[in-house]
């Protein structure tokens, strides 16, 4: 059994304007990390384009229309501040859709142990109808949703530890009462949403908040006291985890102070979680982290413990 990564070169192609943190310059530097000595027995596959109707296992038709309808012919087209669009950022999404997809059927099928998945657009901030935040289809929930519908699971986790609100996988999931969705994020931070009280409709929703500063003890005190009790409760068949690693120190976007040992355990952790209650089936996808260097140590450590938990 092994590790599989999942990525593709259009995701290369999806520009932003230049000085915009979710760059293509990304994709280099966690390219090259896992390009090291050490990764060598990583099982590398090419992330697939998905179709519409996986897109629409989560969004409406009108939502695939306009963002099919938004990409420019050249150039970048502005959707909001902060997300944008230019020629190929269609083609690079449905990697990240399709590629998130992939790494469930591979882990489902016991064909690999665990996956990562690193493609951008991230996915975590977009709505049910709204891009946002750089993001435009929900890669996590979608792959949750695909689990359910296609593989018959009935019980998902989706762990999100990136720096920012899920908000959009929140919004996804609200009413999913078959996943269990953690958040935890720096509070007060962009998008301003995810406290405690938001639960879903079914209490299927965990929001936890860390002020400014917070450093890995505290976000391991949380963790321990608040998602995997609930974790261990509800037994799920799979665990998906949204990685952003914007919780880093040295992140330029927010101001918790984690460091890459706390990425490590954080990762230990699920893969400990899920060899109890999934049979170690846990994909996880890239969401943020926008230091380049900080970006590339903390996915080749985090993939590290995929490798060495799935061997
Ligand atoms: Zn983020």
């Amino acid at each position: 059994m092994s590790t599989a990564l999942f990525t593709h070169d259009d995701c290369l192609h999806h520009r932003t304007p230049p000085g915009h943190p979710e760059q293509v310059a990304r994709m280099d530097s966690i390219k090259t990390a896992l390009a090291a000595p050490g990764f060598e027995a990583l099982d590398r596959r090419e992330a697939p384009l998905c179709a519409d109707e996986d897109i629409l296992l989560c969004h409406p038709q009108s939502h695939l229309d306009a963002i099919i309808a938004s990409e420019p012919k050249d150039g970048i087209r502005a959707l909001d501040e902060d997300t944008h669009m230019s020629p190929g950022s269609v083609q690079a999404a449905r990697r990240g859709v399709g590629g998130t997809m992939a790494a469930v059927d591979a882990v489902l099928s016991g064909d690999v142990t665990n996956a990562f998945v690193a493609c951008r657009p991230p996915g975590h901030h977009a709505e049910t109808e709204t891009p946002m935040g750089f993001c435009l289809f929900g890669n996590a929930a979608i792959a949750a949703r695909h689990a359910m519908e296609r593989h018959g699971l009935s019980r998902v986790a989706v762990v999100d530890f990136d720096v920012h609100h899920g908000n959009g996988t929140q919004a996804l999931l609200w009413n999913e009462s078959r996943v269990t969705f953690f958040s935890s994020h720096q509070h007060p931070l962009w998008p301003g949403t995810g406290f405690p009280e938001e639960t879903g409709a079914a209490n299927n929703i965990h929001n936890i908040q860390f002020a400014p500063e917070t450093n890995g003890a505290t976000m391991r005190a949380a963790y321990e006291a608040e998602v995997f009790p609930v974790i261990e409760r509800v037994k799920p068949e799979l665990i998906i985890l949204s990685a952003g690693f914007d919780a880093h120190a040295d992140d330029p976007l927010a101001q918790l102070n984690w460091a890459i040992e706390d990425f490590v355990w954080l990762t230990e952790k699920f893969c400990a979680l899920a060899e109890k209650h999934c049979n170690r089936r846990l994909v996880s996808t890239l969401e943020g982290g926008y230091d380049l260097t900080a970006l590339a140590e903390s996915v080749a450590a985090h993939v590290g413990v995929l490798l060495e938990k799935g061997a």
